[in-house]
Formats: structure tokens, C-alpha cells, sequence
């Protein structure tokens, strides 16, 4: 037996994640210049970051021979005092997707079920399987989380359910109160991992304090990221909130230093410039608007969207993806997602929005005009 046939079947299991396609890659393959080029595939924020995180890591700089704060003393501060949670109900990622999979590591058992939805987040059963759990994919209502069916499909097995809201990739969002009666039926041995990357995009109307629901659900763990609203998804920091008792078990489990100096120093200067978000989540709604419009226009369908991204049906999409492609636009297709047929779009600038609408309708027409 080789060493590649010893290892679990669980882990052999993983479809490994895909990203986007890197700018750089796509302008060494095209031979197109970096410039030519229109990233809207990995939903990073297209304001870039606050100048006071930047200030933040150019201060950083000199210290970066010694090891980080290993507490994030900090960071954890910073966070205690804008969420009203103390600092031992915080745990520091590498990224959220690092919470997310510690999460994963400390709770699941080899055999243990994981519960999640069908177009979910494809971190859940990559981190499940790699921990030995076993993914539970529920079936999506509406492109989106089908609660009832998700709180059926707990089992004694169960250990772990994974919500984002927004969903990514499909943008789906569920309202606060139907959460919150969700989390009123799971077993309280049950961790619920509430999974809030795009929280900052949401409309006032829309927003619920998942925050205050910590006081009476002890199994619930939120996790957030500065790499989407804060515009620091290169420097990976992100953050899980819940009891004492749960984080003290992933803080154990915790790399002792996963989180760069760098990190832990752009994300407290970042959390600070509140008016940078909400530029963000401006932008956001009218970059929105711009490309829904473009959709209608076009006669495509689209998933109403509560993220900085939008899905589109497109038919062929690997096709329209390599045209795409082919004049510098980056999109990201989400067959492994189960949605063959769409594009995940994110939202960009107005006028990186209009390039791709403009490449789209190329895309759709191949031959049309020539
Ligand atoms: C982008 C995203 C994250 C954040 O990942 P990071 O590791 O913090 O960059 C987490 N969950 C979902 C659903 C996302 O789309």
C-alpha cells in the first residue's frame, strides 16, 4: 500500500476548493497586461482597504522579526468593545474559513455528521471531511436554506450545522426571526456555526442582532471575516464569537501564532473606520443595481442577491466563461456548486460592472457581428 492509499477515505473524499483565477495568471496565459484586466470572482471589496489599516501595516512593518501577539490582546479588544462581548468569547482565524475549520477539528468526531445546505459554502464539507465527519448536504428551497428540512435532517450523529447568511455563492439570505426560531429547535448539544462573511452588505431593514441570541444559545458560534466589507482578504483575519466554554475548546486547538502581525494590526485599525464599510455597502447596493439592471436587459435570470455578489444564469456558463475569459474578465463558475448553468458575479466598481456587462454580451453572442 502506498502512503496516498493509507490515507482516510474521508480525506480522500475532498474536492479540493477552487478559487478564482488569479489576475497575474489570467495576464501571463492571455498575454494580456494587468490592467486590461476585471477581477469580479472572489468578492473582494473593489474600494480596496481602509487607508487606516494600511496605515496600520506600514507601522507593523519593523516589528515583523518578532512573533504576533499569539492573544491578539488587541484585536480582541478592539472587537469586545464594537460587539459588547468579552474578550474570552472570542476566537481569532486566519481567515473566518480558519474558525470554520477549527470548528470542524474540535467538534467533529471521525464519523460525526455535519449538516449544511445544498449550494453552500464549499469550505463546510471540505473542513468536515478532512476532521473524518461526514457531510449532510440538505437540499436547497429557492436556491437557498431550507431550514425545516435542515432541522429534520439532525440526527443523533449530528455535531455541527453550518448556515451562512448571506449564503455565498448563491446570495440567499434568511430573515433574522426564522434564524432565530431555528436555533430555538436544535438540540443543545448541536454547535450551530452562523456564518455571517456579508453581514456589513445588509440592508438596515434586514439586519438582526445574532450577536444577543449568544445570551441564550450556549451551542452557537458566529464567525465573521475582514476579507469582504473591510476590503483585507489578502492579509486572512477573521473571527468567531460564542460561549467561554466553546471558544476556550478552539482557542486549544488554535495554532499559536494564526493570525500575522499584520493581520491582527490592519484589522484593528480597520473595524475602526466604520464610514470605509459603509462606503462599501454603498457602493455595493449601486454596483448592485447596475449589473440586476444589465441582467433584465439581457433577459437572464438572476438570484436576488443580499451579498456583494450576484448569481446569473447563463446556459452554457463554461462556454461564457471562457469568453469571459478571453477579453480579461474574471467570473467565477460554480459548477461545483451544483448550479452548472450560472456565474457567480462579484460586485465591482462602476466601471469594472460595465466592462463585464459589456463582455457578457459578447460572451452570450459568440460570431454576433463579426
Ligand atoms: C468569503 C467567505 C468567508 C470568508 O472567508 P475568509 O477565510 O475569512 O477569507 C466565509 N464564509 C463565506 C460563506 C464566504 O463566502
Amino acid at each position: 500500500m502506498g502512503i496516498a492509499d493509507q490515507v482516510s477515505a474521508s480525506i480522500r473524499a475532498i474536492s479540493p476548493y477552487q478559487p478564482g483565477k488569479p489576475m497575474a495568471e489570467l495576464a501571463r496565459e492571455m498575454g494580456l497586461q494587468m490592467g486590461a484586466i476585471v477581477k469580479l470572482a472572489s468578492n473582494e471589496n473593489p474600494l480596496g482597504m481602509s487607508p487606516m489599516a494600511r496605515e496600520a501595516i506600514a507601522r507593523e512593518l519593523a516589528d515583523l522579526p518578532r512573533y504576533p501577539d499569539g492573544n491578539g490582546f488587541e484585536l480582541k479588544a478592539a472587537l469586545s468593545a464594537r460587539f459588547q462581548v468579552t474578550p474570552e468569547r472570542i476566537v481569532l482565524g486566519n481567515g473566518s474559513n480558519d474558525v470554520l475549520d477549527l470548528i470542524a477539528r474540535t467538534f467533529l468526531n471521525p464519523g460525526d455528521e455535519a449538516v449544511f445546505s445544498e449550494h453552500g459554502f464549499a469550505v463546510y464539507p471540505i473542513s468536515t471531511l478532512a476532521a473524518g465527519g461526514k457531510p449532510v448536504q440538505v437540499p436547497a428551497r429557492d436556491y437557498g436554506h431550507d431550514l425545516d428540512a435542515m432541522a429534520a435532517a439532525i440526527t443523533a450523529r449530528t455535531r455541527v450545522v453550518f448556515i451562512a447568511n448571506p449564503n455565498n455563492p448563491t446570495g440567499t439570505f434568511v430573515p433574522g426571526a426564522q434564524l432565530e426560531a431555528f436555533l430555538a429547535r436544535v438540540p443543545a448539544n448541536v454547535v450551530v456555526v452562523l456564518d455571517e462573511a456579508y453581514t456589513e452588505y445588509l440592508p438596515d431593514e434586514d439586519r438582526y442582532d445574532s450577536i444577543a441570541w449568544l445570551a441564550r444559545f450556549p451551542n452557537l458560534i458566529i464567525s465573521r471575516t475582514f476579507s469582504k466589507a473591510y476590503g483585507l482578504a489578502g492579509l486572512r483575519v477573521g473571527f468567531g464569537l460564542g460561549s467561554a466554554e466553546l471558544i476556550d475548546l478552539l482557542n486549544r486547538v488554535r495554532q499559536p501564532f494564526n493570525v500575522s502581525s499584520l493581520a491582527l494590526a490592519a484589522a484593528a485599525a480597520a473595524l475602526k473606520d466604520q464610514a470605509f464599510v459603509a462606503r462599501s455597502a454603498d457602493i455595493n447596493r449601486r454596483g448592485m443595481a447596475q449589473l440586476i439592471g444589465a441582467f433584465g436587459q439581457l433577459g437572464l435570470e438572476w438570484i436576488p442577491s443580499w451579498g456583494n455578489f450576484v448569481t446569473v444564469r447563463v446556459g452554457d456558463a463554461a462556454g461564457v466563461n471562457r469568453r469571459l475569459l478571453e477579453q480579461g474578465v474574471i467570473v467565477r463558475p460554480i459548477g461545483a456548486y451544483g448550479l452548472p448553468e450560472w456565474l457567480r458575479v462579484s460586485v465591482g466598481l462602476p466601471e469594472e460592472n460595465a466592462r463585464f456587462i459589456e463582455a457578457l454580451q459578447v460572451a452570450l453572442h459568440p460570431g454576433a457581428g463579426q
